[in-house]
C-alpha cells in the first residue's frame, strides 16, 4: 500500500493529484522551486520541500533532489504529473532502485513509447492501426524510392520527435531532398540525433486519442475519445468529449482495439492513443504513457477518476472498474488558460490582481492561480484550466458561454477572450473542424 505521495511536479497538475491523495487519504508531500514557494499545490501538502532554483532542470527536473526528498519525507512513492519527469525511464529505474514507487507504466514501456519507430512498430504488431510509411529509419539515398511508394505528400518526422520539431512536408518529388536534409538538421539540433522516418501526409485529419488505463496484470480498459484537433503550432487549445465526428460503434471499435493492445502489452497505469483521423480511419500518431493535461473531460463524461485508478493500480489495487461498468454520459469541453495574449500568444507573466472562478453545474475549474498570485516567467505559461459539462454537446456550449462570461482573471493577459470568439463560430458550433482549422481562423481574422 501506498502511504505518501511526493508530487514531482507544479501548478494546475500538482494541485490535481493532491486532490487525489487527499480523498484516498493519502499523505502528501509538495515539492518547489524557489520560484515556487507561495504556490497553491505547497500550501495545501502535508509537508513541502524546496528542491532548487527556478530553472527546471535544477528543480522539477533534479532527480537527485526529488529522490532526496522522498527519503527525508518518507513519501513511499511519486506521482510525475505530465510533462517534466513523467514520461523519463531513467527517473522510473532509479525509484525501482530506491524501493519507492513510480505511479506510472514501466520504465520499459515509457522506452519503447518514447521512441517513435518502435512505438509505430509496437502498435502494429498490438493490432493499432498506423500510418502508412517507411519501415523504420529512412537514409537520404533510399528517400525518393521510399516516398514513391508511400505516395506524395509525405511527412517526413525525427525518430526522437516532439512538439512537432523536426517535421516537414514534401508535396512533390521537387521538394524531396529539401524537405529530408532540413528534417534531419532540426532533429539533430533539437534532440542531438539525425534520424528520420517517413510517413503519408494526410492533409484534413482531426486528432483524436483513447485513453485508456491499464493494470499491469493484463486487464485494461478504454475510457473513450478525446478530440483534440484544435490546436496552435501542434498545442492543443480546446479539447472535447466525445469527438463530434464519432459515433458510438466508431468509438467502441476504435477503443476496444486500444484496450485489448493494453491487455496484451500488459500496461500499468493511464495512457493516451493519439490518432490522426481521416476519411473514418484512424492512423496511430504516438502514445504518451503519462496522465494528459486534457484528462478531466473523460473524468467528467465517465465520472471516473483517472488518478484514483493511476494510485490503485500503482500500489496493486487494480483497476475499480470493468469496461462493461464505464458510461459515457453527455458531452464535455475543456479550455486551456495561458497567461498568454490571445492573438500573439506571447507569454503574459505577472501579478493577478482579480480572480473569479466561475461555478455552477457542470463546473469544473482546475487552477492553482488565485488573487495576488504572482505567475513566475521560468515554467510553461498554462494557468488553468475550464472544464465544462453538459447533457449534450449543444447544452455544453450554452454552459461554456455563460462560464466564460463570469470568469474574470484581471492584471496579465489571458487566452479567455480567445474561447469567447471560439464559442460564437459557426464551424465550432457543428463540431466542423480539422487540426489546420484554428491556425486559419487566426491567420483570417488578424487585422
Ligand atoms: P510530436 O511528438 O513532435 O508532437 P506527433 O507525431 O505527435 O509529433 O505529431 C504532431 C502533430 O503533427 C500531429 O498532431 C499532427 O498535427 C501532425 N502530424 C503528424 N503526423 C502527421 C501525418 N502523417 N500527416 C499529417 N499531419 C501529421
Amino acid at each position: 500500500m501506498i502511504s505518501k505521495i511526493l508530487i514531482a511536479n507544479r501548478g494546475e497538475i500538482a494541485l490535481r493529484v493532491l486532490r487525489a491523495c487527499k480523498e484516498l487519504g493519502i499523505a502528501t508531500v509538495a515539492v518547489h522551486s524557489t520560484a515556487d514557494a507561495d504556490a497553491m499545490h505547497v500550501r495545501l501538502a502535508d509537508e513541502s520541500v524546496c528542491i532548487g532554483p527556478p530553472p527546471s532542470r535544477d528543480s522539477y527536473l533534479n532527480i537527485h533532489q526529488i529522490v532526496a526528498a522522498c527519503e527525508i519525507t518518507g513519501a513511499d512513492a511519486v506521482h510525475p504529473g505530465y510533462g517534466f519527469l513523467s514520461e523519463n525511464a531513467k527517473f522510473a529505474d532509479i525509484l525501482d532502485a530506491h524501493d519507492i514507487t513510480f505511479i506510472g507504466p514501466t520504465a520499459e514501456h515509457i522506452r519503447i513509447m518514447g521512441d517513435k519507430i518502435t512505438a509505430k512498430k509496437t502498435a502494429q504488431e498490438l493490432g493499432i492501426p498506423v500510418v502508412p510509411g517507411s519501415d523504420g529509419e529512412v537514409k537520404p539515398e533510399n528517400a525518393l524510392e521510399v516516398a514513391r511508394k508511400i505516395g506524395f505528400p509525405v511527412l517526413i518526422k525525427a525518430t526522437a520527435g516532439g512538439g512537432g520539431r523536426g517535421m516537414k512536408v514534401a508535396r512533390s518529388e521537387a521538394d524531396l531532398e529539401e524537405a529530408v536534409s532540413t528534417a534531419r538538421a532540426e532533429a539533430l539540433a533539437a534532440f542531438g540525433n539525425d534520424a528520420v522516418y517517413m510517413e503519408k501526409y494526410l492533409g484534413k485529419p482531426r486528432h483524436i486519442e483513447i485513453q485508456i488505463v491499464g493494470d499491469g496484470a493484463g486487464n485494461a480498459v478504454h475510457l473513450g475519445e478525446r478530440d483534440c484537433s484544435l490546436q496552435r503550432r501542434h498545442q492543443k487549445v480546446w479539447e472535447e468529449a466525445n469527438s463530434p465526428a464519432l459515433n458510438v460503434d466508431q468509438r467502441m471499435k476504435i477503443g476496444q482495439i486500444c484496450a485489448d493492445a493494453m491487455k496484451k502489452l500488459k500496461y500499468r497505469g493511464a495512457g493516451t492513443i493519439e490518432f490522426l483521423y481521416e476519411n473514418g480511419e484512424f492512423y496511430f500518431i504516438e502514445m504518451n504513457t503519462r496522465l494528459q493535461v486534457e484528462h478531466p473531460i473523460t473524468e467528467a463524461i465517465t465520472g471516473i477518476d483517472l488518478v484514483h485508478e493511476q494510485i490503485r493500480v500503482a500500489s496493486g489495487g487494480g483497476l475499480s472498474v470493468k469496461q462493461e461498468d464505464i458510461v459515457f454520459s453527455g458531452h464535455a469541453i475543456e479550455c486551456r488558460i495561458n497567461a498568454e495574449d490571445p492573438r500573439t500568444f506571447v507569454p503574459s507573466p505577472g501579478t493577478i490582481t482579480h480572480f473569479h472562478a466561475p461555478g455552477g453545474l457542470g463546473v469544473r475549474v482546475d487552477s492553482g492561480a488565485y488573487q495576488g498570485y504572482r505567475i513566475p516567467p521560468y515554467y510553461d505559461s498554462l494557468i488553468g484550466k475550464l472544464i465544462v459539462h453538459g447533457r449534450t454537446r449543444v447544452e455544453c456550449m450554452m454552459r461554456l458561454r455563460r462560464v466564460l462570461d463570469e470568469f474574470v482573471i484581471d492584471g496579465i493577459k489571458t487566452t479567455l477572450p480567445l474561447f469567447q470568439d471560439l464559442i460564437n463560430n459557426q464551424d465550432i458550433a457543428n463540431g466542423d473542424y480539422d487540426i489546420h482549422w484554428l491556425e486559419k481562423h487566426l491567420a483570417a481574422t488578424s487585422e
